[in-house]
């Protein structure tokens, strides 16, 4: 990025989203998981990423996995051929044959879906694939250890092509492996003996559990280069990268005296006469309101050399604003581009700053955010 101008007739913010980190990311999957097949996990228009971008830097994925059958209608106008998991399944019986239409894999979780299914007749396609999902202790979705082979061959009987699935609740605790290893004691004990492909990993488990993958993994927040723990330490040797890069401008300058203070509520007071940028992105675009005093901010340009530095936030965030301590940045001026969030500001340390992780961030990018794939 350089020192010009982001390049919009209204305000200057924009969230680039660069397929090549997606393909780079998707890589590190397959390398991680060589033995696997990949859904990649797209749900919250993948993850606020948008579904166009996602559809064009994952292209080389096995399937795509997310929640609404209106989406994946979209990819299939959009030409996707191959495979979609509706990750809930559906939520009500009259979209079995629009999923039947579009040649959805369905999560069956409850009792109620499994009737639908036993009494649905697909005529499109001969039958679905099912994804029939094991409660090994998350204890949100699925099917308990004891009632799940009833279901699997009642499934089964009604001619569907049957896979297992469960999801881990504590994979991203890394030092948590017996907790991991038990979920998964459970599931292969419960499933021994009977037929059909499995599915385990979340983004977590590809990075940390990897005895536990299953022949489809499940990753997420690792595709769009941010940490299952929301700490981005915790990543770095995997070595991924940051998909979005959020991006604004300084639209003022204010040159404040020592014991000044900034923004609402006044919680920041200037420690000495120092030069205060307004950055144009507030909690109305996404970032959040609860960032602390110190969370950082990249500034192109910005140092006595003309180099791009971190400055830290200064005073709370407003709807559309927030404000940076210049003290190290002689060079910003009003036009300097800011980024929020990318490479050089990873989103968990972001999020770290306001108590949340990543995944919250990104996909609260609001919708007046315009969108750019690069
Ligand atoms: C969201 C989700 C995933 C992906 O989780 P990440 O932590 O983002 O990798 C995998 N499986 C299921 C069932 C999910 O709901």
């Amino acid at each position: 990025m350089t020192g010009s101008a982001i390049n919009l007739v209204n305000r200057p913010i924009l969230a680039s989203i660069h397929t090549q980190a997606f393909q780079h990311n998707l890589n590190r999957v397959r390398e991680l998981a060589p033995e696997s097949k990949i859904w990649a996990v797209i749900k919250a228009r993948a993850y606020g990423h948008c579904f166009e971008a996602a559809l064009q830097g994952l292209a080389s994925t096995d399937g795509f996995a997310l929640l609404d059958i209106e989406d994946a209608a979209w990819l299939r106008e959009r030409g996707w051929k191959g495979r979609i998991l509706l990750l809930e399944g559906l939520f009500h019986e009259n979209e079995l044959s629009r999923a039947d239409d579009l040649g959805c894999d369905l999560v069956v979780h409850c009792e109620t879906q499994l009737a639908w299914l036993e009494s649905f007749k697909p005529k499109t396609h001969n039958s679905f694939n099912v994804f029939l999902k094991m409660n090994t202790g998350m204890n949100r979705l699925g099917f308990k250890p004891d009632s799940y082979r009833v279901a699997f061959h009642r499934l089964h009987a009604a001619g569907y092509r049957m896979h297992h699935m469960t999801h881990f609740a504590n994979a991203d605790q890394i030092d948590r492996q017996p907790t991991v290893d038990g979920q998964q004691e459970i599931f292969n004990s419960t499933i021994s003996g009977l037929d059909g492909p499995t599915s385990l990993a979340n983004s977590a488990a590809i990075l940390w559990h990897r005895n536990a993958l299953g022949d489809w993994v499940r990753p997420g927040i690792m595709l769009y280069g941010a940490s299952p723990t929301g700490i981005h330490a915790d990543i770095e040797h995997a070595q991924l990268q940051a998909v979005m890069h959020l991006h604004s401008e300084i639209i003022d300058i204010q040159e404040l005296k020592q014991g000044d203070r900034i923004g609402y509520g006044g919680r920041y007071e200037a420690p000495q006469d120092m030069r205060v940028g307004v950055v144009a992105c507030g909690y109305a675009d996404g970032y959040p309101r609860h960032a602390k005093d110190g969370a950082p901010v990249w500034v192109n340009g910005a140092d006595q050399n003309g180099k791009g530095l971190i400055c830290p936030i200064v005073g709370r965030v407003s709807m559309d604003m927030l404000t940076i301590d210049l003290r190290n940045a002689p060079n910003a001026k009003i036009g300097s581009v800011v980024e929020l969030w990318g490479d050089r500001v990873p989103v968990d340390v972001v999020a770290q700053n306001s108590d949340t992780i990543g995944y919250e961030l990104l996909c609260a990018v609001a919708p007046r955010v315009p969108v750019a794939i690069k």
